[in-house]
């Protein structure tokens, strides 16, 4: 089955508000394994609802609309589902009892306008609404045609959805089983990775893929459907290893954790620790460490020797040797590195240095990042070129030096 899902409100259209309700209902409707195929905004406008539902109804199997159920002028979605469907709308006796006794529960006298919510589409079923005023509709148009009308507010909207439509259309769908496989990737773009994968996903319709990128992290989904869980597995167990054959070490998680957890775990299986010195992300890479619930198992902590003063007292570097541009060298980030190691122990420690900008640094541009790497084995140090606003520099500083340490100190064959 397909689906669309239509958000009836002017609001959405203005820069404060946005449709939050579809994201909810796409991913209700896509562990059914109904896909959607079109979302639409569309403001409270007689015509131009009535020709969207119009539209959506000829193309799409099932259609659900939010909002424009309520009791004002403004207040559409009733007349425009019945307009575009050749309808007539029904005054309920039923309904208008429900409401007048929701009215007299809370003790309030019902607006006559209210009365316009005891409306239903002909032949439509009214959705009962616990935590509304306004109740929903479910109109069935033809065997396989479905129309819903749920209210706006989400409080309102979700649970009539797990109430009222979830088993509606669990009874009209053969059950199916889903199952994702989620690969990160860090260190390559989104277009670099999907010039890799694409030629195996695009072979097939299931799984499905979606691909999403942040900075620095490209997540892979892969969403199989089938009529059993073994069925499923089997499915994520084939694209799986082809997928692992095109982009090796560059996965650095196969079940979804981010790359600090990805760390974490391969600290923790070497029974490892780790220690930090920051300079330009100022702890950012301690708050990632330690954002993963179990780290103390195998983060120690570190220091955030931001100034000149504070590198040389707390980790003892000669003030010449970072003097001017050479704060930003790597000699400067290898030693904070072994000296954060040697100075609390760790097993293996980061060190990151670099200029975040806006502005330059000492002749070096922003971006001009610089991370240490230490361990009882080797010390080195690697140059970045990073690009971005501060907030991406810092944030790619922390992701390029943790996947420095998994690629390079880490990997199951060091
Ligand atoms: P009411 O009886 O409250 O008027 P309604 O069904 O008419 O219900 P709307 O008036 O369209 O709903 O919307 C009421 C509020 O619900 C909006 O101001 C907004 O805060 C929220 N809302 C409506 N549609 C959405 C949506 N698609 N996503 C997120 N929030 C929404
Ligand atoms: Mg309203």
């Amino acid at each position: 089955m397909n689906a669309e899902i239509i958000a009836v409100g002017s609001e959405m259209l203005t820069p404060q508000r946005t449709d939050t309700n579809s994201l909810w209902l796409t991913a209700e409707l896509n562990n059914l394994g109904i896909e959607v195929v079109a979302k639409t905004i569309v403001g409270d406008d007689r015509a131009r609802l009535t020709e969207t539902i119009a539209d959506a109804t000829r193309r799409s199997e099932l259609v659900i609309l939010t909002g424009g159920l309520g009791p004002t002028e403004d207040d559409l979605t009733r007349e425009c589902v019945a307009a575009a469907t050749s309808r007539t709308l029904v005054f309920s006796d039923a309904l208008l009892q429900d409401i007048l006794e929701r009215f007299a529960r809370f003790g309030r006298k019902m607006a006559d306008n209210n009365q316009r919510q005891a409306y239903l589409i002909e032949g439509a079923e009214a959705l009962p609404n616990p935590n509304g005023s306004a109740p929903g509709q479910w109109l069935t148009t033809a065997p396989d045609r479905h129309i819903a009308l749920l209210p706006g507010p989400p409080k309102e909207m979700k649970p009539m959805y797990s109430a009222q439509i979830l088993p509606r259309l669990q009874a009209l769908q053969p059950p199916m089983q889903i199952r994702v496989l989620t690969y990160r990737i860090a260190g390559m773009g989104e277009s670099d990775v999907d010039s890799l994968v694409a030629p195996i996903y695009t072979q097939y319709t299931n799984p499905v893929t979606t691909i999403l990128a942040k900075p620095g992290d490209v997540e892979l989904h892969f969403r199989a459907r089938c009529a059993t869980t073994a069925e499923a597995e089997a499915l994520l167990a084939e694209i799986g290893p082809k997928i692992d054959a095109v982009l090796g070490d560059r996965i650095y998680s196969r079940d979804g954790s981010p790359l600090e957890a990805a760390v974490g775990a391969l600290l923790k299986a070497r029974g490892a620790t780790l220690a930090v010195a920051e300079s330009c992300t100022g702890g950012l890479l301690a708050q990632r460490l330690t954002s993963v619930p179990g780290s103390s198992d195998y983060f120690d902590g570190g220091f955030v020797v931001y100034s000149r003063d504070l590198k040389h007292a707390l980790l003892g570097i000669r003030l010449e040797d970072i003097a001017g541009p050479l704060i930003y060298s790597e000699n400067t980030a290898t030693y904070l590195a072994e000296a954060a190691r040697l100075r609390t122990g760790a097993h293996y420690s980061l060190a990151i240095v670099g200029v975040a900008g806006p502005g330059p640094d000492q002749g070096f541009d922003p971006g001009h990042v610089v991370v240490g790497l230490s361990s009882a084995q080797k010390t080195e140090a690697r140059t970045l070129k990073l690009f971005g606003d501060r907030e991406r520099i810092r944030f790619m500083a922390t992701q390029s030096a943790l996947d420095l340490l998994r690629k390079s100190y880490l990997a199951p064959s060091q």
